[in-house]
């Protein structure tokens, strides 16, 4: 891992047993230098998590032939103990997935391991792109397909890592997440996007345990129909690659429909003795 060459970084949240980090690696292996850093087991739907409270381990491990390492924590982890202690080198590109189910909609993107491995990154200063493959399809999908999907998909996942790696991210860009179909149609075709806001109807049902306890499963149905010009859209009803340029800044331009709250607040009495005790810290 120390040759000075232009090092990429894979990462995912499914763990080392994912078909998908299997087919990015093997594509992007031999064509730059690639490390992965990824969870010891599945980590979907982890978000952004921190492990702040218990110590992390890290095992060194092969897969398709590429050197890395497994961590006993989430995405998010993976990628800071890359950039701050496992590698030697700054990467030039994080490669995150690419991820068993599509991450399309801001439902996904914000519930997402894949997608915050690749925040992360951006958030260390590694220009990043998340990858994710739909995979369900009108009917039953069976394996060899899947793999088929995946070997396809990780051709063009590379090719982007590898353009990240070359040129960076245009500016104003933090990090791309790019979409996969199940089947790419042929000739492929590729959309900018940007995220569908509503994906799925959200649903909670509960249910009684042995005991007649309830417990409770957080559950999605698909909408179906979405907005032209979405990710969601793009695979779905296009059959082509999405590739959606995101931002870290989440601030909103409606700041001064806030004057009236902030006026509210300072109006406010000041609390007894707060005053005080401020001054002295
Ligand atoms: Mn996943």
């Amino acid at each position: 891992m120390s040759s000075g060459r232009p090092l990429i970084l894979v990462s995912n949240d499914d763990g080392p047993e994912s078909p998908g980090l299997k087919a990015l690696l093997s594509a992007l292996r031999g064509r730059v230098d690639v490390a992965f850093i990824v969870p010891e087991g599945p980590r979907s739907s982890s978000s952004m998590s921190l492990t702040f409270h218990k110590p992390l381990r890290a095992w060194e491990r092969e897969i398709a032939g590429v050197r890395g390492y497994v961590v006993s924590g989430s995405p998010a982890d993976c990628v800071m103990l890359g950039r701050l202690r496992l590698l030697d080198r700054a990467p030039c590109a994080v490669a995150s997935g690419i991820n068993v189910g599509d991450n399309t909609g801001l439902q996904d993107i914000y519930a997402s391991g894949t997608v915050a491995a690749a925040v992360q990154s951006a958030l260390l200063g590694m220009p990043a792109a998340a990858f994710s493959m739909m995979v369900e399809g009108d009917g039953p999908v069976d394996e060899e397909a899947l793999l088929e999907g995946f070997r396809d998909a990780a051709e063009y996942a590379a090719e982007i890592a590898l353009w990240i790696c070359e040129r960076s991210l245009p500016p104003g860009v933090s990090l791309l997440n790019v979409n996969f179909p199940l089947r790419l149609r042929r000739p492929v075709r590729v959309e900018v996007t940007r995220p569908v806001r509503r994906k799925y109807e959200d649903h909670v049902t509960e249910r009684r345990d042995p005991r007649g306890l309830p417990y409770y499963w957080i559950w999605g149905s698909r909408l179906g129909i979405y907005e032209e010009g979405t990710d969601a859209w793009a695979i779905y009803a296009r059959g082509a690659i999405s590739v959606t340029p995101l931002s870290l800044d989440l601030a909103s331009p409606a700041g001064p429909g806030l004057e009236d709250l902030k006026a509210r607040l300072e109006s406010l009495p000041a609390p007894r003795g707060r005053g005080r005790r401020a001054a002295t810290v």
